[in-house]
């Protein structure tokens, strides 16, 4: 078989985090009932002028300096001619000609580093919904603000682009710009990919690959279609240019459209909306959003922390857990513990809360309190969790639920020493076993201690206790 080489680059849309649209002031909530959040703007009634949303900006802008674009500063936008039965002015608001940003880049965790072509700005179409003899249309999402990035054909394979949509979704979140929410629609992608002979310099030619809703279905697809081209290749056949839509339910991509070329549009300059210069005063003010990004903050924890790259891993997964994570250690500078602490009780709790995060109200100060006096022995384990699971929805004081609930550790030997020589005239059998060389058995008596004191013991001192009282 003739071997390929892969060219992948891929096409984002990301909802931009707007309270409402890009052109009009209509709500950009889709939980709302159909065709509730419309105005005549989006509606495209004739007569009706677009207001740009500042907000979109700012935003976009953000986004195109974490990605290290070049920025253009003539903001120009232009109507792509298109009939979207869900967009009913006709045409979409778009950049075509002078997107916002260029020749940008993204590292992804395996050090390498994938062109962006361009971001732009754009708004969104509405939604179709197909019955069986009919068809309905919701415009609540039209208008959306969309930011389109378009990375250079860089990605070699399936998995690769996996690893680009993981990096960027995780950058896109840690900026605020993007929910970066698959399920919601806050982000979508499409796929162009081709095959060339092995180290060969020309690119074949390229399909476009839609209708992917996981990043796992953007792999799957991809996988698909180089296998299909492979084949065809392979046979001495001929790829055509043609927009292809993935079906997660047979695994397989079916032809939707030949491809349209950027002419089909008949782009022109949108006369509604007037071009403007961004100044540097306002682009300064975004700054400081993009100043460490999530793959640049994985390598500082490594090298600072020195934690393991898995546990980074979680840690730097969401922004709020890695913010929460260098508070805490800030007051108690045990990386580990606190690390430790927030990948197991932390997280389980936070897991059980639909709204996650929103529901902690715990500071990372008083967390920090419980991992240190879980590490000094006030705390048992039991105890720490139960003080954890007490404060977080509220950030009570930490010292007081140990006192009112009663759990501080008993690590006092005179409270205990009475405790463990009854222990060992009721266990006789293990004391027993214990001296025969059963090393085991003393942990049975430690139990028994444990139990007397409802869990509050400190099983380190219970344990030096009954050795030195056996011994
Ligand atoms: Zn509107």
């Amino acid at each position: 078989m003739q071997e390929f080489d892969t060219v992948i680059g891929l096409e984002v849309h990301v909802q931009l985090n707007t309270l409402s649209k890009i052109f009009c002031s209509c709500s950009t909530k889709f939980e709302n009932p159909p065709n509730t959040n419309i105005c005549p703007v989006c509606c495209g009634y004739p007569g009706v002028l677009p207001v740009f949303n500042k907000r979109a900006l700012e935003l976009a802008i953000r986004v195109a300096l974490a990605l290290k674009c070049k920025i253009n500063k003539k903001i120009y936008f232009e109507r792509k001619n298109y009939f979207y039965p869900d967009l009913p002015k006709n045409y979409q608001i778009s950049q075509y000609k002078m997107p916002l940003g260029e020749n940008g880049e993204l590292s992804l965790r395996t050090g390498k580093t994938i062109g962006i072509t361009r971001v732009h700005l754009e708004e969104d179409a509405g939604k179709l919904i197909h019955k069986e003899n009919y068809s309905l249309v919701d415009l609540n999402r039209t208008g959306t603000p969309l930011l389109e990035i378009v990375s250079n054909p860089d990605i070699t394979s399936p998995q690769e682009a996996f690893g680009y949509l993981t990096c960027l979704k995780l950058a896109l979140q840690y900026i605020g710009a993007s929910e970066c929410n698959m399920e919601k629609g806050s982000l979508r992608c499409d796929a162009n990919v081709s095959l060339k002979n092995k180290g060969a310099s020309a690119l074949g030619v390229k399909v476009e690959l839609k209708n992917m809703n996981t990043f796992k279905g953007v792999r799957d697809a991809l996988e698909y279609e180089i296998a299909r081209q492979s084949k065809v290749l392979g046979e001495g056949g001929k790829i055509f240019q043609e927009t292809r839509l993935w079906d997660g339910d047979i695994q397989r991509t079916e032809v939707m459209r030949s491809k349209e070329e950027a002419h089909d549009y008949r782009y022109f300059p949108e006369p509604d909306l007037l071009d403007f210069l961004v100044e540097e005063e306002f682009m300064e003010k975004e700054k400081p959003f993009v100043k460490e990004l999530p793959h640049d903050r994985y390598k500082r924890f490594l090298d600072i922390y020195k934690l393991q790259e898995s546990d980074t891993d979680v840690l730097i997964s969401e922004k709020f857990i890695a913010d929460y994570f260098e508070e805490a250690v800030k007051e108690f500078n045990e990386p580990k513990k606190i690390c430790n602490f927030i990948i197991g009780p932390f997280l389980e709790q936070v897991n059980t809360f639909p709204d996650r995060f929103q529901s902690v109200k715990l500071s990372a100060q008083n967390f920090s309190k419980i991992v240190k006096y879980f590490s000094t022995g006030l705390l048992n384990n039991l105890a720490a969790k139960k003080v954890l699971v007490l404060s977080i929805n509220n950030n009570n004081d930490i010292d007081e639920i140990i006192k009112k609930e009663g759990l501080s550790q008993v690590s006092n030997e005179s409270e205990l020493k009475g405790l463990v020589e009854e222990a060992i005239k009721e266990n006789q059998k293990a004391v027993k076993e214990y001296m025969d060389g059963k090393e085991q058995a003393i942990m049975f008596l430690v139990g028994s201690v444990m139990k007397k004191t409802k869990g509050k013991a400190n099983p380190k001192v219970v344990k030096e206790l009954l050795e030195k009282a056996i011994k």
